[in-house]
């Protein structure tokens, strides 16, 4: 930002630290809101709308995710969504300054956007970030290792650290894992949930006698 300039704002669905599923190590995770792409499926219809979710000012949410990387011991921040190339700005500010705070630190964005046309529309983005998991979500694929939801999403390793750092995750066939939070009296289900997992977690809880009301997975 250009001093002068008016600060950045970004619109945000959820911050969660510490988080274990979404990258190597114990990450922040950042769900920024609004995605207009729509993929059959998906685990955050709540994040969909553009209007929803609160507008924070960049320098403030820098602030509030540095205090939980230094609370918390993380390693690095994954930003998913909502899409995170639709504010690439204010997302490239905000890796910057975090990395002006801890330059070793990790960034992993998920894009429901092929990686061409993420590098076109947040190139600033992009080329902050060590790791880009890229592709819209397709349920009728199969997931292919922890960070991969659906098999054609693509992965690409940006940076000789980020190529050490993941090597030991990428290596592992196991499909990707579910944390579960409590927070604030909500259930947070967090990862990459495989087809069919929320349906089944949904009817496993009310088997047990819980009904779930306002569910991310839908409108
Ligand atoms: S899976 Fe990601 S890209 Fe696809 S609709 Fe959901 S938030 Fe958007």
């Amino acid at each position: 930002m250009v001093h002068g300039e008016p600060r950045l704002t970004l619109r945000v669905a959820r911050v969660m630290s510490p988080v274990t599923v979404l990258g190597p190590g114990r990450r922040v995770v950042l769900w920024v809101q609004g995605c207009g792409i729509g993929c059959p499926g998906c685990a955050s219809v709540d994040t969909w709308d553009p209007d929803g979710g609160t507008r924070l000012d960049v320098v403030a949410l820098v602030g509030q995710i540095g205090d939980l990387i230094g609370r918390d011991g993380l390693d690095g921040l994954t930003i998913t969504g909502g899409e995170p190339t639709d504010q690439g700005e204010p997302l490239h500010e905000l890796v910057t300054l975090l990395r002006a705070r801890r330059p070793d630190l990790d960034v992993l964005v998920f894009t429901g956007r092929t990686h061409r046309v993420a590098a076109r529309r947040a190139p600033r983005l992009l080329e902050a970030t060590d790791c880009v998991v890229a592709g819209p979500y397709r349920r009728d694929l199969p997931p292919n290792g922890p960070l991969v939801a659906s098999a054609n999403q693509t992965v690409h390793l940006r940076s000789g650290a980020a190529r050490e750092r993941y090597a030991a995750l990428l290596e592992d066939s196991l499909a990707p894992g579910l944390q579960v939070c409590v927070e604030d009296g909500e259930i947070l289900l967090v990862g990459l949930p495989r087809a069919g997992d929320l349906d089944r977690f949904e009817a496993g809880l009310a088997a047990a006698g819980v009904r779930l009301e306002g569910v991310t997975w839908r409108p």
